[in-house]
């Protein structure tokens, strides 16, 4: 099966709306239509930036695609602070990222957390990127697989395996986010492959061939082609890189290269 390959840029704390703007301005002139049919394209804007960002890709009729950095599980209530998914449907955003190692380290987010995040993001008929990723510490034990694969059955517990089929599941080992430190693409592609694996034998191999795995973790223009020559890796999710829309633009075009 062939999956369109998608490459998220995950911003972070970063860019007011109106650096947001400029931006993804500045990514829509580096793209055109061949680039989009080969590589879906998703930005990941801070919560102030989205509505901003919504009416630019309206307005000029991009094909960039809309995504969020986290949300609430509950409709709506006394959560100070939080956004709901349906909050985030309204805004026309596509993509939601559950379970961040981010949000997971200083935030305390566990994978029963994650797991009600990404079953309220489908409900809301988004799409999850799941994040799923081993600490240096779990890498030295030689626990990668055992680690990735737990994370990925919890956090799709009570997910329908047709559901699984349309997510997005980043792979994202801890060490290599924001450190520079890239997984060598052999072994981002074989833990990969071990995500992909997991999901068939638990969710059936139509689930498993569907399902888009990406790698996340310090991926930059210089690495992207060897990275997305993995069999298994079908796009990446990016931090520090996209939010320099030359480089970013680099890795969304990663066909060219
Ligand atoms: C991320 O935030 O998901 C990430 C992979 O960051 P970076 O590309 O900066 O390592």
């Amino acid at each position: 099966m062939s999956r369109l390959p998608l490459q998220a840029g995950n911003w972070k704390m970063n860019l007011d709306h109106l650096e947001a703007i400029q931006l993804v301005q500045r990514l829509g002139y580096h793209l055109d239509d061949t680039d989009y049919d080969r590589t879906e394209v998703v930005v990941c804007p801070a919560f102030t930036a989205l509505r901003s960002v919504q009416t630019l890709i309206e307005g000029d009729r991009l094909r960039i695609g809309l995504g969020a950095q986290d949300c609430h599980w509950e409709e709506s209530g006394s959560f100070t602070g939080a956004v709901s998914p349906g909050m985030l449907a309204k805004l026309d955003v596509s993509y939601v990222v559950c379970g961040h190692s981010e949000r997971r380290r200083l935030f305390g987010e566990t994978d029963d957390v994650v797991n009600r995040k990404v079953r309220a993001v489908l409900a809301h008929g988004m799409t999850p990127i799941l994040c799923v990723g081993e600490s240096e510490e779990q890498r030295d034990q030689g626990r990668t697989e055992s680690v990735v694969v737990g994370q990925v059955e919890a956090c799709l517990d009570g997910v329908e395996d047709r559901q699984v089929a349309g997510m997005v599941i980043a792979y994202e080992p801890v060490w290599a986010i924001g450190t520079g430190r890239t997984a060598e693409p052999g072994e981002a592609g074989a833990t990969c492959g071990v995500v992909r694996a997991a999901v068939a034998e638990r969710r059936g191999t139509d689930a498993a061939e569907a399902l888009r795995v990406q790698y996340g973790g310090s991926v930059k223009p210089g690495n992207i082609e060897a990275l997305m020559r993995q069999a298994d890796i079908d796009g990446t999710l990016v931090g520090g890189a996209s939010l320099d829309p030359d480089d970013f633009a680099v890795i969304c075009r990663w066909h060219r290269l």
